[in-house]
């Protein structure tokens, strides 16, 4: 079993930083994990804890049954792989995959059985014999995962793997490395900064800011119900646009106002609004892109949730057009068909897409509807 227990993890560096807060998560056998934040949150700290690379402060860190605060790294059963590589540069690919199961003294022949199988998985097989400056990025990157596959690890940790990959070939190897998820049946860790990979790879993300966990969920879930501000801005591109609006609550009529355009608010979110005794109170309003809407149709059939903008740029990105508008001081973004009409320097109507609404509380930043 190759489960993963997190319970009250914290990091304290020597100058009495703390990287790590109260960190809790239970990682099930077999799942994909991301761990995904801006530069600096911790999430490589964290990763490093669990190689046992770093010395945990406080908490308890299980792999399976066992606690392994204080289990030396080879002894964890895991395999790192770093942004970096780390190949050994005189080293054939065969041997750089070779090298570590010679240190742990496994028979030849069985080396040999162990690092064929590994090229079979990774499309190895044709460029054993050559060293890596005669291998491209992504052929290096998957000499690396070779060399943590054949250790048969029961956790694979991976820290930026792809980053220094460029943009076609990360895409290309995002793939590969769901493949090999589902062919090796490890359980894997993973930490990107990077919110698209995060959504495309993991099973479940973990979206940590400033050492604290945020949110734990599915990328779907992540998507269409963030906790708070930090999430909902971070998930998803272009990202979610916020405008600080009033609340009003009239008997069961309740409001949001954003300078002289009033929105209404449809029934599915006016009770946390009213119960919270949101009423007079400013609330920040949260719309991703693809529910602003140009369509005629769209603005027509709903009167009650029209915005009217300024628009600054228009972004033809072949299949669909983003226009970034300003209204009332905020600046938004709307994802359109690329058949619209409206230009740079027209005022356009837009239909909010009311049910698609995110409400946030402007002083905690929590969600409230
Ligand atoms: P990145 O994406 O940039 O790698 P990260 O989320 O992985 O960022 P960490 O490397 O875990 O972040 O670092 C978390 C915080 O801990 C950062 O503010 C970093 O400056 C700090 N930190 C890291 N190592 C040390 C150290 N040895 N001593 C003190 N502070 C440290």
């Amino acid at each position: 079993m190759a489960s993963l227990s997190l319970q009250h993890i914290t990091k304290k560096y020597p100058n009495g930083f703390e990287a790590v807060k109260d960190f809790n998560l239970e990682i099930a056998d077999k799942e994909f994990i991301i761990f995904v934040g801006p530069s600096g949150c911790g999430k490589s700290t964290t990763l490093r804890m669990i190689a046992g690379l770093e010395e945990i402060s406080g908490g308890t860190l299980k792999i399976g049954d066992k606690v392994v605060n204080d289990v030396e790294p080879k002894d964890r059963d895991i395999a790192m792989v770093f942004q970096n590589y780390a190949l050994y540069p005189h080293m054939t690919v065969y041997d750089n995959m070779a090298f570590g199961l010679k240190l742990r003294k496994v028979p030849k022949d069985q080396i040999d059985k162990m690092v064929k199988e590994a090229a079979k998985i990774l499309d190895l097989e044709k460029l054993l014999d050559r060293k890596p400056k005669a291998l491209s990025g992504g052929q290096r990157q998957r000499v690396a995962m070779g060399r943590a596959i054949v250790r048969e690890p029961k956790v694979f940790l991976m820290d930026e793997p792809l980053s220094n990959l460029d943009a076609k070939l990360r895409v290309q190897m995002r793939t590969e490395i769901s493949k090999l998820h589902e062919r090796l049946g490890a359980t894997i860790i993973y930490v990107t900064h990077d919110q698209t990979e995060a959504m495309t790879l993991g099973t479940r993300i973990v979206v940590m800011k400033d050492g604290v966990v945020q949110q734990v969920d599915t990328p779907k879930n992540l998507y269409d119900n963030p906790c708070n501000l930090f999430v909902a801005g971070f998930i998803g591109s272009p990202q979610m646009n916020f405008l600080d609006a009033v609340c009003h609550v009239k008997g069961e009529d309740v409001t949001l106002q954003i300078g002289k355009t009033t929105l209404a608010v449809p029934a599915s979110k006016k009770k946390a609004l009213i119960d919270g005794g949101y009423d007079g109170k400013t609330v920040v309003l949260g719309i991703r892109p693809e529910h602003v809407s140009d369509e005629q149709m769209a603005i027509a059939s709903h009167p009650e949730s029209v915005i009217e903008g300024d628009i600054t740029v228009y972004e033809l990105l072949g299949a669909e057009v983003y226009l970034y508008f300003d209204i009332e001081g905020f600046h938004l973004t709307a994802r359109v068909n690329p058949r619209t009409t409206a230009r740079t320097g027209d005022k356009v109507k837009f239909a909010l897409d009311m049910e698609k609404i995110h409400v946030f509380d402007k002083e905690t930043e929590l969600v409230i509807a």
